[in-house]
């Protein structure tokens, strides 16, 4: 049966829970062990799938279509753990299913409550995620802080599970702040000691501290830290801020803290280093040899997270190519005001993302317009790719009226329009065409030469597509139809003759990137900024 590592967090949000799950995980394969990682959302939406990005960040999207939060993107990116739409748990989610049972009669006239309903729901999905396939350890990130009223049934049901399953299958890791304060020039405990008590109040003790602190945590606090706070010296654990996320598995495995979680799991394995990882990626991240400037024009761009896995996509291309990738992040909205040769001026390569409506549009599409003319390498990806057909229509064939009908429902020429199976949808959630497909490459393209084999499967999420209509005029006009869903006839990837390297696919590329294992295009794409920028 698989043990289990749930993981809360106190104090503030924002610690790095997401990245501190993944890294455990990391760091427990490296030891031969299998796991699955799951993140526990305390929000009534059913997924992110309807929230805005300045919400809630990127939504990131499974094989198998779930719209899911963005941790999960971490977990993909630091392991090799299955993730699926079983992988995000919301209270939403779990409110939904109760409800649905409870119309259905299934609960046999009893009054149906948060205790035990709601929590024995929760524990259900929790189990199921290990329940078919072999996995050691099932890591549960509680999203949230301790303290909140929202995360209290995933609470609940995390502490009952450590009752059943015992201590030795169950661990409560905590990851807390040690805030430094200038004037007094202390280190202080206060927070942890109280954040600990409020998951005391509820029954859960925590095995281990994951302590984030901006400096060394001293013999001494530590010791006062396990006193107060219950637990072991040697799992008071100092996870100290670091350059790169990636540097965060080997930071905890120099504070021995996989020796620590095998032990208290009572699991005998082997010790093994993380000397690839540490060759590979953070070398190349500290000290690459070359570097290149570019540019992403979206819309989101002031909030950090509403194109995480893009900018973590261009940070692997970068490892892949030795090469520093310095993102420029630049509003699509100002580049419609301003002279665009201005703001994009010393660009090695332009990224356009995706994104919904139609605000800074046109920003983006004078973007794609100013990478086609001037020869930078570009890249777009679903909306990005809608643009830059717009562009092509507009500025090199010249036609009139032209627009995507998700803009402008009566376009003249609609080049990009809804998809066949979106025009019956109403509901918002969870209704676009979602999740992995195939696609058949052409053998002269780029996308060929980045992938090295002609079927590739990729991620989607999105309701509008290129309009078929206007395939064969356009590849008169030096169109390349570089990608075919050939099943649906969907295009998928478009690129442009005549240019160094203009990509934009319809998927969504980023979800497959990893640090040791850029993905084909964004490794190709920073490859060709490396060339736009000359030695
Ligand atoms: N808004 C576009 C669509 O729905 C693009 C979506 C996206 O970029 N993910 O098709």
């Amino acid at each position: 049966m698989a043990k289990f590592i749930f993981i809360t967090g106190g104090v503030v949000s924002s610690l790095g829970k997401g990245i501190a799950a993944a890294s455990i995980g990391k760091l427990l394969e490296a030891r031969g062990l299998s796991t699955a990682i799951i993140k526990c959302d305390p929000y009534l939406n059913v997924d992110p799938g309807t929230m805005n990005p300045f919400q809630h960040g990127e939504v990131y999207v499974t094989d198998d279509g779930a719209e899911a939060d963005l941790d999960l993107g971490h977990y993909e990116r630091f392991t090799e753990a299955h993730i699926n739409k079983d992988s995000n748990i919301t209270t939403g989610k779990i409110y939904y299913t109760v409800i649905t049972k409870e119309r259905r009669g299934d609960y046999l006239g009893k009054t149906v409550q948060i205790i035990p309903h709601i929590t024995d729901e929760i524990k259900r999905n929790i189990k199921n995620v290990s329940k078919d396939t072999a996995v050691d350890v099932t890591i549960v990130e509680i999203g949230g802080t301790v303290g909140d009223i929202e995360s209290l049934p995933f609470l609940e049901a995390i502490r009952q599970l450590r009752w059943e399953l015992g201590e030795s299958y169950a661990l409560n890791i905590h990851v807390t702040l040690l805030p430094y304060i200038k004037s007094a020039g202390e280190q202080k405990t206060k927070p942890t000691q109280h954040s600990v008590g409020r998951l005391r109040e509820i029954g859960i003790a925590p095995d281990i501290l994951l302590c984030r602190t901006e400096r060394r945590i001293t013999k001494e606090q530590r010791e006062k830290i396990a006193l107060f706070c219950n637990v072991d010296r040697e799992a008071v654990v100092e996870a100290a801020d670091v350059r790169h996320i990636y540097e965060v598995p080997l930071s905890f495995k120099k504070e021995g803290l996989d020796d620590l979680i095998l032990k208290k799991l009572n699991l005998k394995r082997e010790d093994k280093d993380l000397n690839d990882w540490t060759n590979f990626v953070i070398k190349r991240l500290k000290s690459p040899k070359n570097e290149v400037r570019i540019c992403v024009v979206g819309k989101y761009i002031v909030l950090q997270d509403a194109y995480k896995s893009i900018y973590e996509a261009l940070v692997h291309g970068g490892i892949a190519n030795d090469t520093r990738v310095n993102i420029i992040k630049i509003d699509s909205e100002a580049l419609e005001r301003g002279k665009v040769d201005e703001k994009l001026k010393g660009a090695n390569g332009i990224l356009v993302p995706g994104g919904f409506g139609d605000r800074g549009i046109e920003g983006k599409i004078r973007a794609v317009q100013y990478a086609r003319e001037n020869k930078i390498p570009f890249f777009g990806i679903c909306l990005g790719m809608h643009v830059a057909t717009i562009d092509f229509a507009r500025n090199v064939c010249g036609l009139k009226g032209v627009n995507s009908t998700e803009f402008d429902k009566q376009a003249g020429n609609p080049v990009i329009s809804l998809l066949e199976e979106q025009k019956e949808v109403k509901n918002l959630g969870a209704s676009m065409r979602l999740g992995a497909y195939p696609c058949k490459l052409s053998k002269s393209s780029h996308s060929f030469k980045s992938y090295k084999k002609d079927i590739i499967s990729e991620r989607h999420r999105h309701r509008y597509e290129f309009n078929n209509k206007y395939r064969k005029s356009f590849e008169k006009q030096g169109m390349v139809f570089a990608g075919i869903n050939t099943g649906q006839s969907l295009v998928e990837i478009i690129e442009l003759k005549n240019h160094p390297w203009f990509v934009a696919c319809q998927f969504h590329p980023e979800f497959k990137s990893k640090p040791d294992r850029a993905h084909p295009l964004f490794r190709s794409f920073v490859a060709a900024a490396l060339e736009h920028r000359g030695p």
